[in-house]
C-alpha cells in the first residue's frame, strides 16, 4: 500500500511513524511534513490546504484503489480536501467537508447532538449583544464562551468575570455560549467508515501552558494514556451514548462521516458530557494512543476509508503506558518565536532506547542542515513504559538532553495520574 499524509505536525509524526511500521506499507509519503517526518516518509511541497493540488500528488505518486491518503489537520478537511481526493478515485482517511462541519461549527455540532440524544452542555448560539447577556446571565459563572468557527483550540474562554466573557463574544461574533462542566477531561478517539464505529483507547491532554494547569490555553502541552482513574466501562459507555448515536445521524442526514470521531469528554457529577467534537486525530494525543496500538495502522485506515471496518479484526493494545511531553517555543502560545536551533535530538536516539522517541511539530531543517524550530509546538517527546510512571520518567529524561533557546514545556504531565495508580 502506499500512503500520502496531509499535514505537519507531530500528530502527523505519530501518524507516519506508525505507518512507517506497518508491513503493508510499500511507500510513505507527506505534505508537507516537517525536519522529523522526513526521516520516515517522502516529502513534498504541496499547500494541504489545496484539495486540487493534494488530489493531483496522489495521482501523480501513482495512488490508486488499494493505496490511501490520510488527511491529518481540520482546516483541509472543512476545505474539502478529502472530497477532492475521493472523487479522483483514491481512498480517504477523513471525513467530507460536510460531516467536517461536526468540528468546523460548533452549532452544527450541538444541533447534530440534539437530534441524537447525545449528553452535551446546555448551550445558546449567540450573535447579538443582547442574546449574548441573555445567556450569560442564564448560566452564571464560569462562563464558557466559544467561538463558533475553527480556532485551532484557541477559541475558548472560561472565566469567572463577566466583562471578559462578554467581550471575547463581541470579538468573535457568532458565539456558543453554554453551562460550565466540571469534572475531569477525557478525549475518546473513534476510527468510523460512516457506519461501523471502532473506538480507540482514552486518553488526556493538558491544555493549558503552564503546570498546575495555569497560564493561558493551547494547542495542548502533553497527554498520557491509559488513563488509570477511568471506569474500565467508560469506552463502551461512550459508544453506545456518543459515538454511535452521532455517526447513525449523520448517515441519516445523508453527510456520513467517514476518518476520526474525536469526542472530547467531561466525566462530570451527572455524568459523561460530550464538550466537543473534532473531525480528526487530536493532537498530542494521537502520539500517546498510537505509540500504544499494536494493530498495523494503514490496514484499519484503509478499511474505515473503504467502507470495510463491520469485519476488522478486534484491536491490539500495548498493556503498558505512553507519556508525550511537548517542547513548546518561547512566547508559545502568544507569538511563537522560530528559527532557534535545536539540539540533542541526536543524542535522544544515541542514548535511549527503543520505547522513547521525538516526534517533530513546528521544525524545519536549515540551509547548514540544523534542525530549528518553526512553530510554537515544536517537539513531542514521547516514551512507553510498563506503567504511567516509568513513560514518564523515560520521557522527562529525553526532554532534559534536548535545548531549545527559550523553550518551555510543563513538568507535570501525567504526574497525578502516575502517582494516584502507583498508590492504588
Ligand atoms: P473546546 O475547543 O470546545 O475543546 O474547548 C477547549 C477547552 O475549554 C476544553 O478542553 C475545556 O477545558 C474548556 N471547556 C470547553 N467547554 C467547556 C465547558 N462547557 N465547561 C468547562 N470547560 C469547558
Amino acid at each position: 500500500m502506499k500512503v500520502l499524509v496531509i499535514g505537519g505536525g507531530a500528530r502527523e509524526h505519530a501518524l507516519c511513524r506508525s505507518l512507517s511500521l506497518d508491513p503493508d506499507v510499500s511507500a510513505l509519503h507527506c505534505a508537507p511534513g516537517n525536519a522529523g517526518i522526513a526521516e520516515v516518509a517522502t516529502l513534498h511541497g504541496v499547500d494541504a490546504q489545496d484539495g486540487a493540488a493534494v488530489a493531483e500528488l496522489a495521482l501523480g505518486l501513482g495512488l490508486g484503489a488499494d493505496d490511501l491518503v490520510v488527511v491529518g489537520p481540520e482546516a483541509p478537511l472543512v476545505a474539502g480536501v478529502a472530497d477532492a481526493v475521493r472523487e479522483r478515485g483514491v481512498p480517504v482517511f477523513g471525513p467530507s467537508a460536510r460531516a467536517a462541519e461536526l468540528e468546523g461549527s460548533k452549532a452544527f455540532a450541538k444541533d447534530v447532538m440534539a437530534a441524537a440524544g447525545v449528553p452535551t452542555a446546555r448551550a445558546y448560539v449567540c450573535t447579538t449583544p443582547e442574546e449574548v447577556d441573555t445567556a450569560l446571565d442564564a448560566f452564571g459563572p464560569p462562563y464558557v464562551v466559544k467561538d463558533d468557527g475553527l480556532a485551532a483550540g484557541k477559541g475558548v474562554v472560561v472565566t469567572e468575570d463577566v466583562a471578559a466573557a462578554k467581550a471575547h463574544a463581541l470579538a468573535c461574533g457568532r458565539v456558543v455560549i453554554e453551562e460550565f462542566l466540571d469534572g475531569p477531561e477525557v478525549s475518546l478517539f473513534a476510527v468510523t467508515d460512516g457506519e461501523t464505529v471502532v473506538p480507540l483507547q482514552p486518553a488526556q491532554d493538558f491544555k493549558r501552558a503552564h503546570d498546575n494547569d495555569e497560564g493561558p490555553n493551547t494547542g495542548g502541552m502533553g497527554a498520557y494514556s491509559p488513563l488509570p482513574w477511568a471506569d474500565p466501562k467508560l469506552v463502551d459507555e461512550v459508544l453506545a451514548s456518543v459515538l454511535q448515536p452521532t455517526v447513525d445521524e449523520l448517515r441519516r442526514r445523508g453527510t456520513p462521516f467517514s476518518g476520526l470521531l474525536y469526542a472530547g469528554l467531561a466525566i462530570t457529577s451527572r455524568g459523561v458530557r460530550v464538550i466537543e467534537f473534532n473531525a480528526r486525530f487530536g493532537d498530542p494525543e494521537t502520539q500517546v494512543v498510537l505509540a500504544r496500538l499494536r494493530t498495523p495502522l494503514a490496514g484499519l485506515l484503509h478499511a474505515a476509508a473503504t467502507g470495510r471496518l463491520a469485519a476488522f479484526p478486534p484491536l491490539r493494545w500495548d498493556e503498558g503506558a505512553a507519556v508525550t511531553v511537548v517542547v513548546a517555543a518561547a512566547n508559545y502560545p502568544a507569538s511563537p518565536r522560530t528559527g532557534d536551533v535545536i539540539e540533542g535530538l541526536a543524542d535522544v536516539a544515541a542514548q535511549d532506547g527503543p520505547e522513547t522517541y521525538v516526534l517533530h511539530a513546528g521544525t524545519r531543517a536549515d540551509d547548514d542542515g540544523r534542525v530549528v524550530s518553526a512553530g510554537g509546538r515544536v517537539l513531542s517527546v514521547t516514551a512507553t513504559g510498563t506503567d504511567l510512571a516509568q513513560a514518564r520518567e523515560r520521557a522527562y529524561r529525553a526532554v532534559g538532553r534536548i535545548s531549545l533557546p527559550g523553550s518551555h514545556h510543563r513538568s507535570d504531565i501525567a504526574l497525578r495520574a502516575a502517582v494516584e495508580s502507583a498508590g492504588a
